[in-house]
């Protein structure tokens, strides 16, 4: 039986300065992740994030935890009362835990010596150690380079610790580290994983779709609903944002150069994101795109969108990806299922013949001037319905 998990986050070391507060939104996650556990006891030791198990089993919590972000390893761990003494037979425990008494192994002990009032050096307490071990197991033998198990034991004043699993977790930094970004999601394969691949990098996430109800059914929305649901297992919480961006596309249809729809909804797109972002207190917008994947997606299209936007960066995690490679992370995190659905999606709807790819600003800039965009942007917000969306 195990005692204790170790958690790594090997990220968060770098940044000392911010130690303190990126240990305790880990923390924080892990307890919510693990609020069922009620027996588990999560919290700062040792410098880093320990999981007392009392009874629970190590491999079932380290299941449910590796998928946090900001988790980069964890090692189920002994431990005993501090004490030369005492950590022989803590590693006799976990020898005979963890390994085949018949089988003939070659082993290492790493002894980190954290008690320094201890009068034998790091060295000195492997090799006296590594005898001791030695002639208790006839079945190991020493190879320091190679070992197939190397047991790690830290010698501590108040305790001493011993592992020698070590399970890689899902890295990233912890959420809502660094804050709030707003998404643009569709029901794409793109969107779903670039607000994974932010989320990832310790944000907390507020999700806007823009459907073309009743151009786009009631099937396609549920689709989008489902995709955000499922990324709510990464990110946490997510309010989703569902914005009816029709009356925009009529405008636009009626009163524009055909060929600038795709660009001029993506534009309203862009100013109704960001408005909500700044209502929700979000310093970033997320969007999928990935250079010259599509028609708008080139470097003149992205100007035209980009610029739009003035209070805040458009983080583009997918911009140099290739399709095969988002795929990948599409169907590692499970989104790629969903995405695949096939719906309307309100960019298909008065999608041009032939979209502007080198779009001219001055000719986007006239075809706006007959617009009247605040008076759009803000009845389109008004009228948005508003999913509060919650790990299942
Ligand atoms: P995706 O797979 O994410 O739909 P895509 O390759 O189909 O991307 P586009 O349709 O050109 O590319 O969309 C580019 C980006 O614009 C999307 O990744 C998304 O961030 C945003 N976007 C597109 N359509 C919508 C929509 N209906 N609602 C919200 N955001 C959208
Ligand atoms: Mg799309």
């Amino acid at each position: 039986m195990y005692d204790i998990i170790i958690v790594r986050n090997g990220e968060i070391s770098v940044k000392k300065k911010n130690k303190a507060e990126f240990e305790n939104a880990l923390v924080k996650n892990i307890k919510y992740r693990l609020y069922k556990n009620k027996e588990v006891k999560i919290q700062k030791e040792n410098g880093r994030v320990e999981i007392s198990l009392a009874n629970a089993d190590a491999f079932e919590i380290i299941k449910k935890i590796d998928d946090i972000f900001g988790v980069v390893s964890m090692s189920p761990a002994m431990v005993s009362d501090s004490g030369y003494d005492n950590l022989f037979e803590l590693i006799k425990r976990l020898i005979d835990f963890e390994m085949d008494k018949d089988k003939k192994t070659s082993f290492k002990l790493s002894i980190r010596r954290i008690d320094k009032s201890f009068d034998m050096q790091s060295n000195q307490m492997n090799i006296d150690m590594g005898e001791k071990v030695l002639k208790e197991y006839p079945n190991l033998y020493v190879d320091v380079k190679n070992p197939e198990f190397e047991i790690h034991c830290e010698f501590r004043k108040d305790v001493n610790i011993v592992y020698s699993k070590k399970i890689l977790g899902e890295g990233g930094m912890p959420r809502g580290i660094n804050g709030r970004a707003c998404t643009l999601i569709s029901g794409g394969i793109d969107s779903p994983v670039a607000t994974y691949l932010m989320a990832r990098r310790g944000l907390f996430i507020e999700a806007v779709h823009f459907h073309s109800y009743p151009f786009t059914n009631e099937r396609s929305k549920q689709k989008v609903i489902d995709l955000v649901s499922h990324l709510t297992a990464y990110c946490g919480k997510i309010r989703l944002h569902l914005v009816n961006l029709l009356d925009i596309q009529k405008e636009i249809n009626e009163k524009c150069p055909e060929e600038y729809m795709t660009i001029l909804s993506r534009r309203f797109m862009m100013r109704i994101a960001q408005d909500i972002a700044n209502e929700y207190e979000c310093t970033a917008l997320i969007t999928g795109e990935s250079l010259g994947q599509v028609a708008s997606q080139t470097s003149l299209g992205l100007l035209a969108t980009d610029n739009v936007v003035n209070t805040m960066p458009v983080f583009r995690p997918l911009i140099a990806m290739e399709k095969d490679s988002i795929i990948e992370v599409a169907k590692k995190i499970g989104t790629y299922d969903i995405s695949i659905i096939k719906e309307e999606d309100c960019c298909t709807v008065f999608l041009p013949k032939k979209p502007a790819t080198k779009p001219k600003m001055e000719k986007v800039l006239s075809s706006e001037e007959k617009l009247d965009i605040d008076k759009l942007v803000k009845s389109a917000i008004e009228k948005r319905e508003i999913l509060e969306l919650k790990i299942k």
